[in-house]
C-alpha cells in the first residue's frame, strides 16, 4: 500500500463530496460509540477502569527496554524464535526469506495493522508469494487496493453491490447477489480452502506478555486461529510497544480493548500462545517466529511527550468520536492508522513533513482524549507537533516555517502577550487586514491560511471593535 498522507486535504475534499461516505459516517460511528458507552457502563466505576488501564499502558511504555528483553528471554524459553527488525525492510526481508526457505507459494494473514504499516503484502507479491488476507473486511480492502477505512472495519463503508461486483470479477461468487450473508459465505468458502494446504501463516499480536513470553490475539472471526493452527510455520509480528508486564495486566487490558473497540465485554476469540506446538499437542505450528519491529519508534523514544502515542492499543474509539474522522472517513489519512490515533502515531513514524495536514486537521475539542482508555492526550500531542513546526524544529522531519509566516507569528506573539500592543495592533491591523482579505493577498501568501479558508469564510472586520462599541454604549447611558 502506498503511503498517501500528504494528500490528506485533496482526498478529504473528494470524500466530502461522496454522499455515500457522508451517509455512512452519520450512522455507524455514533452507533459504535453508543455501544462502547453501554459496555463501559458495565464497569462499576468506568473512569477508574480507564485510568487504571492508562496507568498500565503508561508504565509499560516507560519500561519498554526491560520488558522487551524479559519477553524475548521467556518467549525463547517457550520454544519461539524472536527476531528483531530495525525497520520495515528488515521485517519484510525476514518474512520473504523464511517463505523461500519453506518453499511457500502463498501465505494467509490475520488482520494486522503492523503489517499494513510495513507494507508487507506488496513485498510478498513482488517476490512471487501470494498473500491472502483472511479477515473479511481486510480481504475486501486488499482486493479493492484501498487503505483501511476504519481500524475495526477496514471495508465497512463498501456497499454490498460493490462487493458483489468485486467477488464476481475475481471469480469467488457464482451467482450475482448483494445479500451480505451470501457474500460472507462466498469469501469464507474461498478462504477456508487456503487453510487446508497452508504452510505459513502470518498474524499480528495484540499483546506480548513479558513474564510468560506468551502472545495474545483478540478477534471476532476466528480467522487468526486458523492462520495460527493450520500451518507448520507461524510468523507473528508486533511493534515494540505491544509488550506488557503480566497476564493480569493483559486480561485487564483485553476488557478495555473489547469494550472500546466494538462495545463487547469480550470478543469472540481471545487466543494465548505459549510458543509452538509441544510434542503432546495436536494443533499449532511446529515453528513460531516472533518478529519485533521498531520502525522508527526507538529513535523518538527519548521524547517523553511524543512517546505517549505508543500507549495506543488500536481500539479505534477515538475515530468514532472525532469530528474530523466522522466527516471525512479513513481514506484521507492515507495509511494504516487513521483518525486521532493516526494523527499522533503517523508524525512519529513518517516524520512531520509528510503528516503536517493530519495534526493540523483538529478542532482540539479533546473528544478523542476523553474516550481513550490508554490515556493518550491527543490535543496536547497535536499542539506539540504544531509547536515544533512553528519553532522550525526539524527533529521529527518537519521543515522550517517560511520567513513571512515566522515574521507574522512573531508579531502575533508580541501582540497577544501585552494588552497595550494588542489594542494598538488591532487598531492598526484592522484596515490592513481587511484590504488583504478583500484582494486575496492573505490566501496567496500564507499557504496554511489558504487551506484553512477553503472550508471557511473569513468575514471582514467591522469598523469598530467590540471594546469601542461597549465604550460608546457606556458613554451614552
Ligand atoms: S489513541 Fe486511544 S482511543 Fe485511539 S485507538 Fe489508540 S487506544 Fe484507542
Amino acid at each position: 500500500m502506498d503511503i498517501k498522507t500528504e494528500q490528506f486535504v485533496q482526498v478529504a475534499e473528494e470524500e466530502l463530496k461522496n454522499e455515500r461516505t457522508r451517509l455512512f459516517l452519520s450512522l455507524l460511528p455514533p452507533a459504535v460509540s453508543q455501544r462502547r458507552q453501554a459496555a463501559m457502563s458495565t464497569f462499576s466505576d468506568p473512569k477508574a477502569a480507564m485510568s487504571y488501564c492508562a496507568s498500565v499502558r503508561g508504565a509499560a511504555v516507560d519500561n519498554l527496554p526491560d520488558l522487551l528483553e524479559e519477553f524475548e528471554k521467556n518467549a525463547t524459553a517457550n520454544g519461539a524464535k524472536v527476531i528483531w527488525a530495525r525497520d520495515a525492510a528488515e521485517a519484510n526481508e525476514f518474512v520473504v526469506q523464511k517463505a523461500r526457505e519453506k518453499g511457500v507459494s502463498y501465505v494467509t494473514k490475520g488482520k494486522s495493522m503492523v503489517t499494513e504499516e510495513l507494507g508487507l503484502n506488496p513485498v510478498l507479491e513482488q517476490n512471487g508469494i501470494e498473500a491472502f488476507e483472511t479477515d473479511l473486511g481486510e480481504y475486501i480492502a486488499q482486493q479493492l487496493k484501498r487503505p483501511p477505512f476504519h481500524i475495526v472495519g477496514p471495508a465497512i463503508n463498501v456497499p454490498p453491490e460493490e462487493i458483489r461486483d468485486l467477488f464476481m470479477d475475481i471469480g469467488i461468487l457464482e451467482k450475482a447477489t448483494a445479500d451480505p450473508v451470501e457474500l460472507g459465505l462466498a469469501a469464507r468458502i474461498y478462504l477456508r480452502d487456503k487453510f487446508h494446504h497452508l504452510k505459513m501463516g502470518i498474524t499480528g499480536i495484540n499483546m506480548a506478555i513479558a513474564d510468560t513470553g506468551s502472545i495474545i490475539n483478540v478477534e471476532n472471526e476466528g480467522n487468526i486461529r486458523f492462520t495460527k493452527a493450520a500451518p507448520q510455520t507461524q510468523i507473528s509480528i508486533m511493534s515494540i510497544e505491544k509488550v506488557i508486564p503480566s497476564i493480569k495486566d493483559a486480561m485487564f487490558q483485553v476488557r478495555l480493548l473489547c469494550r472500546s473497540c466494538t462495545g463487547q465485554k469480550i470478543s469472540s476469540y481471545v487466543t494465548i500462545d505459549n510458543g509452538p506446538k509441544k510434542n503432546d499437542e495436536i494443533d499449532g505450528p511446529e515453528e513460531l517466529y516472533i518478529v519485533i519491529v521498531d520502525n522508527g519508534r526507538s529513535a523518538k523514544y527519548h521524547d517523553l511527550l511524543a512517546r505517549e502515542a505508543l500507549r495506543c492499543f488500536r481500539c479505534g474509539a477515538c475515530l468514532n468520536i472525532c469530528p474530523v474522522y466522522t466527516t471525512v472517513g479513513g481514506y484521507p489519512y492515507g495509511w494504516a492508522y487513521s483518525g486521532p490515533m493516526g494523527q499522533v502515531l503517523n508524525p512519529m513514524l513518517l516524520g512531520q513533513e509528510r503528516t503536517q495536514d493530519l495534526y493540523r486537521a483538529s478542532t482540539l475539542c479533546g473528544a478523542c482524549k476523553e474516550v481513550c482508555p490508554t490515556g493518550v492526550n491527543h490535543p496536547k500531542i497535536f499542539r506539540y507537533y504544531r509547536s515544533k513546526d512553528v519553532d522550525g524544529d526539524t527533529e521529527f522531519g518537519g521543515k522550517p516555517r517560511p520567513l513571512m509566516e515566522s515574521i507574522i507569528y512573531k508579531f502575533w506573539l508580541q501582540g497577544v502577550t501585552n494588552s497595550w500592543s494588542w489594542k494598538l495592533g488591532a487598531r492598526l491591523a484592522r484596515p490592513l487586514l481587511n484590504n488583504a482579505i478583500k484582494n486575496g493577498w492573505l490566501r496567496k501568501k500564507i499557504k496554511p491560511l489558504d487551506n484553512w479558508l477553503q472550508a471557511r469564510d473569513l468575514p471582514l472586520f467591522p469598523k469598530k471593535t467590540f471594546r469601542d462599541r461597549w465604550k460608546d454604549l457606556r458613554d451614552r447611558s
